[in-house]
């Protein structure tokens, strides 16, 4: 580990990520880094003056929000070739999580210019760290839609997968939410939310997800602030049928068989249908394939 008081990049754009509620969740590297660049880009330069001025930096900020990201980004590259480093942050946690930043960032690398993360406090991350569901795959798909028949078919769409699902809620749908869910999975899968995270009222539950509709509907209080969703996946024999002896199997069969041929003798032995054993042998392939 490197702990030395690094030199400031120039040209460079800094991703650097703040705190998601408690003001001491920033790293020593990110607080030097806002302390030491040419200009701060901030989504809202109001609410990061509070982050700054907790911190006594005074480093100069502009904006740069959904509105105005392309012709900042132009901008910021203009400058990047004047040769000043910039750090680029959000109201809270890391830059670009369903925050602005992608096109800024994208640009920027395709102009050549060194980018260098800083990182920090992320909500979903957060909230996975805590919540007691499965993390060793999952994911993550930014804000449920708004509006109620793209919601239903936005959990239909994830409501068969093995991965815990991750999604950033608003405080005013979670009661909705949850209820189009149940519709889709049923009551029994296991739901966490995670609200208020590092703040004073940070609360964390994880039950089946009818359960937990129940206990925060006895306390209103928990439909208030900053969520995160978190749905357990459904089991691997939920999804292929297979047990987890077939499964390896399988997954053996495939190296050395092809597909059809492999998927058919998991069948013989089994009992699950064909084309189910087929189905889950090309997702087996597509994972053996990518790592
Ligand atoms: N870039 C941020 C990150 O790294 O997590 C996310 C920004 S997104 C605009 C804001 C959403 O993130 C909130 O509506 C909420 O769903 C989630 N979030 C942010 N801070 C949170 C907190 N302290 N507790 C729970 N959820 C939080």
């Amino acid at each position: 580990m490197d702990s030395v008081v690094e030199q400031i990049v120039a040209p460079a754009l800094y991703v650097v990520a703040t705190p998601i509620g408690n003001l001491s969740d920033i790293s020593q590297r990110a607080l030097h880094i806002l302390r030491g660049v040419d200009l701060i880009d901030a989504e809202d330069t109001r609410h990061s003056s509070r982050l700054l001025d907790h911190y006594g930096i005074g480093t100069s900020m502009i904006s740069l929000h959904e509105h105005n990201e392309q012709q900042r980004s132009e901008e910021l590259i203009e400058r990047l070739q004047q040769g000043i480093s910039i750090a680029l942050i959000s109201d809270a946690g890391t830059p670009l999580i369903s925050d602005p930043g992608y096109l800024l960032v994208s640009q920027v690398r395709k102009a050549g210019f060194r980018i260098i993360p800083i990182p920090g406090a992320c909500a979903v991350i957060t909230a996975l760290s805590a919540a007691g569901l499965p993390t060793d795959h999952f994911l993550f798909v930014g804000f449920s839609p708004s509006k109620s028949g793209p919601r239903k078919k936005f959990f239909q769409r994830y409501s068969q997968q093995a991965e815990t699902l991750v999604f950033y809620e608003s405080p005013k749908r979670l009661q909705a939410s949850l209820r189009g869910l149940i519709e889709v999975i049923g009551g029994d899968r296991p739901v966490a939310i995670a609200r208020e995270l590092t703040k004073m009222h940070e609360t964390i539950l994880q039950q089946p997800v009818a359960e937990l509709l129940e206990s925060l509907q006895a306390d209103p209080v928990q439909f208030r602030g900053e969520i995160v969703v978190l749905v357990g996946g459904v089991s691997r024999q939920e999804v292929s049928g297979l047990d987890e002896k077939m499964e390896q199997l399988l997954a053996l069969l495939i190296n050395e068989l092809p597909v059809t041929r492999a998927a058919q003798v998991v069948a013989q032995i089994s009992d699950v249908p064909k084309r189910q054993v087929y189905q889950r042998a090309l997702a087996l392939q597509e994972i053996r394939d990518q790592s």
